[in-house]
């Protein structure tokens, strides 16, 4: 049988284990801090390529679809050794502002991983884009993704054009092009929707065009399924 001190080892052991794998997955093992097992490296995330960064976002969603979460511990120590204080994301999302849609914990990033912008319905505004635009001009992500989600209320509200209190109506015109597309469908609008915001975003931002243009980031879409967790990108 093992005793106490060989097992507390072989626990740090596997700690130290998949730290490294974490920090090897978003591949910056070779660049800061593995040997310490540190998983806060928030100072490379740039030099990831678009289709890497891509394929971590998604890599962090399979992680969380099939719970085995490895943000939270992290985040604990990025809180913990208050080394938050300067960001390198290395994604932007545009995602809905619905409870059910925690944009870093549904990719199992940590802190200073993600550049959020949400707003209902994840329609692209001008203060969305000057947002995205400091994420790619000054902070340099790779990539953006414009995230919709199943079960979507605003497009469900815009579809239905149902009077609603105050200024929520203004959300509707953004949604239409998609809505007026999807022939009554409601995933079929969230989806279009989602694809509709990101061509957006790709023509009506100089900044985005210029980055897109120069191989620098890569826009995307996808969808967030409340129900299985899955994020499908376009
Ligand atoms: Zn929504």
């Amino acid at each position: 049988m093992q005793d106490y001190e060989e097992s507390r080892k072989e626990v740090n052991r596997r700690t130290f284990l998949n730290s490294a794998m974490s920090g090897a997955a978003i591949g910056i093992a070779a660049q800061a801090g593995i040997e310490l097992g540190v998983p806060t490296m928030l100072e490379a995330q740039t030099n990831l390529t678009p289709d890497a960064a891509l394929k971590e976002l998604l890599a962090g969603n399979e992680r969380f679809a099939a719970n085995r979460l490895t943000s939270v511990e992290h985040d604990l120590e990025v809180l913990k050794e208050h080394t938050a204080d300067k960001q390198q994301p290395f994604a932007a999302v545009l995602a809905c502002a619905d409870s059910r849609v925690p944009v870093e914990l549904i990719f199992d990033q940590t802190i200073g991983h993600i550049f959020v912008a949400r707003v209902a319905g994840n329609m692209v505004t001008p203060e969305i884009i000057a947002t995205l635009e400091y994420g790619v001009a000054v902070l340099g992500v790779k990539v953006l993704l414009v995230l919709g989600h199943t079960n979507c209320g605003a497009v469900k509200a815009a579809m239905k054009s149902d009077t609603v209190p105050g200024q929520i109506s203004v959300l509707y015109k953004h949604l239409r092009p998609a809505v007026e597309k999807s022939g009554g469908s409601l995933d079929k609008a969230i989806s279009l929707n989602a694809e509709h915001q990101a061509e957006l975003l790709r023509t009506s931002s100089t900044v985005v065009r210029d980055a897109l243009k120069g191989g620098k980031v890569k826009v995307v879409s996808g969808v967030y399924d409340l129900a299985s967790g899955e994020v499908t990108v376009k």
